[in-house]
């Protein structure tokens, strides 16, 4: 059973011995320029991140042409070990994002990254997270008809394509037969008006409506790079702190718990009461309490409605 301690993980966990990474090279599968997105990161603390080619389109795509085996972390992994494979050293980093529509609002834009460490030596695999809104991911429906430009002028003036790409594809819903490729009238990287009516124009060879959305790719997309980053930085941190319980690095918090009340009412609020660390290799966790343990009037539901 996992047992419960609610000493402060920064006084409890410094590491007593060296980190086992310092000074290592860690190799990053890419093809999308993501070792430029978080090398630095990893350089400040002494860690040497070197991009090898390996084809991680074949683990899926945001575009439909290939479906993701499993879930993000299993690709992710996938794509470490082969990065590890490929560059014939044990240590391999790989990253894998996600967007999906926020539950709460269906319309806002979840973008979850994931970041994670393969250790072949050790056999461990440490996972760095981070979520935030992507009011950047955007998705418009273009009907291949008469008003195809008007559509395509709306997109234009909410699309700077000067600072980030678009793609193109048919819509298979409004496909008359499913029998063309997967693959079959997507255009990438769409990065100027003129492209961008080629590009349409393309697509409605497949269906008479078009999908324009935001090339995700990370290297076409500018604004993903912050959460990327931020996934790094978890990464970096668990790297650096040891499981109390089991003494492998990869310690880190997991998620919140608790329903703070209000200090003013003492009303039940949406903030949490403890953040819970866990360790990735044998489950340990540890408690610790979020901020005051009261929560202020302005997230109150009942001070502040
Ligand atoms: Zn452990
Ligand atoms: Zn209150």
């Amino acid at each position: 059973m996992n047992s419960i301690d609610t000493t402060p993980v920064t006084d409890r966990h410094a590491p007593a011995v060296p980190n086992p990474y310092v000074g290592r090279p860690l190799v990053m599968a890419t093809q999308h320029g993501k070792a430029d997105v978080v090398g630095d990161l990893f350089a400040a603390v002494g860690l040497h991140v070197i991009p090898v080619a390996v084809d991680t389109d074949r683990f899926g795509t945001f575009t439909p042409e290939v479906p993701r085996p499993g879930d993000a972390e299993d690709v992710a992994v996938a794509k470490a070990r082969a990065g590890a494979a490929a560059a014939r050293l044990p240590l391999a980093l790989a990253s894998e994002g996600t967007f999906t529509p926020d539950p709460d609002t269906g319309l806002l834009v979840v973008q979850r990254e994931l970041l994670v460490l393969v250790d072949t030596e050790r056999d461990l695999t440490i996972t760095g997270r981070a979520a935030g809104p992507a009011p950047w991911a955007r998705s418009w429906a273009v009907d291949a008809g008469a008003d195809a430009d008007a559509d395509l002028d709306r997109i234009l003036a909410e699309v700077d394509l000067s600072h980030q790409r678009v793609i193109a594809r048919p819509d298979p819903a409004a496909a008359p037969s499913s029998s063309a490729p997967a693959s079959a009238g997507i255009t990438k990287g769409v990065d100027s008006p003129g492209a961008l009516r080629d590009a349409v124009r393309h697509a409605a060879r497949w269906s008479p409506r078009v999908v324009v959305e935001t090339d995700l790719r990370a290297d076409q997309a500018p604004d993903r790079h912050a959460v990327i980053r931020r996934a790094a930085v978890d990464l970096i941190h668990r790297m650096h702190t040891d499981c109390p319980a089991c003494g492998r690095p990869g310690f880190g918090a997991e998620e919140h718990t608790g329903r703070a009340p209000c200090s003013a009412c003492g009303a039940t609020t949406a903030r949490p009461t403890h953040v819970v660390h866990r360790c990735p290799h044998c489950s340990h966790e540890v408690r610790t309490p979020a901020g005051e343990g009261t929560a202020s009037p302005g997230d109150c539901p009942e001070c502040n409605p």
